[in-house]
């Protein structure tokens, strides 16, 4: 795609020349004539504007209070890095530091240059491709950061993160949410007996069932091992019971098949229910842990309900 370029001037022969110079080099242009017009002709295009050129010297907005305005828009929207080159005829010292200071990146003189232009936009461009690849990998390790290796559900950290937001959210709204942690019976024996591998096979797809019967909005995340924990968002206590029964009855209903055998598996569920009262997340999980344990300590292939 060729990078769009807004050129703000009001010169109408200076304008004209950019124009023409940088549809040369297969440019996209867009025009401003003032410091307001650049201002809104930023916020029209913001979603895929790539560099900005503006003159200094414009009745009433000029450059540098327009670049001020544009940059500080960029902020409040949280928007992307977009370059901007001051075009002036002042080549006085204050002039190019108040440029940089009002958030321009570069300054040049009037006449400019059609060679050294190409040139400075070369390099913003070089600066503008090395940010977004930035981006990308700090959003792939975002999302390594947060997620379980193994079966791809959120780790413990994320997982607690969501945990607090939605304590957060059940104290300001009041609707109740519930939290459970469920852990697998006996696992240990399944690695003894099948190996570790099987083992792995048997937590992934314990996790695909329990996704697959998950409403929306419902989280659930690795605590560690093969122990895992779920928020559900707005339930009613009457039905806690009937939703955790669905997830022991989708684990033990049918033995995990890992290449030709077929394990058996059953979880213990340990559920709490959370309606705003001022607890936080290490009260809460503790409580849904004591649950499991008591699921644990009673039979396991289980559900415990401890609502508050
Ligand atoms: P209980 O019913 O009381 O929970 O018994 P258990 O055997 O499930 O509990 P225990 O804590 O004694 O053993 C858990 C086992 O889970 C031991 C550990 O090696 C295994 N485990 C933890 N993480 C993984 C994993 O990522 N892959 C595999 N294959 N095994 C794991
Ligand atoms: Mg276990
Ligand atoms: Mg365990």
């Amino acid at each position: 795609m060729p990078m769009k370029v807004l050129i703000a001037d009001d010169a109408n022969s200076d304008r004209l020349l950019l124009k023409l110079h940088l549809s040369k080099l297969g440019y996209k242009t867009i025009e401003a004539s003032n410091g307001q017009e650049a201002i809104d002709q930023f916020v029209a295009h913001s979603q895929d504007l790539d560099l900005i050129l503006m003159d200094v010297q414009m009745p009433r907005v000029n450059g540098f209070e327009a670049v001020r305005a544009i940059r500080t828009i960029q902020e409040e929207q949280k928007q992307e890095w977009l370059p901007v080159i001051f075009l002036s005829a002042s080549a006085e010292d204050e002039d190019i530091e108040g440029g940089i200071l009002a958030g321009g990146d570069d300054y040049l003189m009037k006449p400019i240059s059609q060679k050294v232009l190409s040139a400075k936009m070369l390099a913003m461009q070089r600066i503008a491709d090395m940010r977004r690849r930035l981006v990308e990998s700090n959003l792939v390790l975002e999302q390594l950061a947060s997620t379980d290796y193994l079966t791809g559900v959120a780790n413990r950290r994320a997982f607690e993160m969501m945990l607090d937001r939605e304590i957060t959210f059940t104290r300001r709204y009041g609707s109740p949410m519930a939290c459970a942690i469920f852990d697998l019976d006996k696992f240990k024996i399944v690695n003894d007996t099948y190996g570790h591998d099987a083992g792995d096979a048997v937590l992934v797809e314990v996790v695909s069932r329990i996704k697959s019967i998950l409403r929306r909005g419902d989280t659930i995340g690795r605590l560690g091992g093969e122990e895992f924990g779920v928020i559900l968002p707005k339930v009613s206590e009457t039905e806690l019971l009937d939703i955790f029964e669905r997830y022991r009855i989708a684990v033990a209903e049918q033995p995990v098949k890992y290449e030709s055998i077929e394990i058996p598996v059953t979880i213990s569920v340990g559920v709490t229910l959370y309606t705003g009262y001022l607890e936080d997340r290490i009260a809460l999980l503790k409580r849904a842990d004591q649950s499991l344990y008591e699921a644990k300590e009673t039979g396991r292939n289980k559900v415990v309900c401890n609502p508050i």
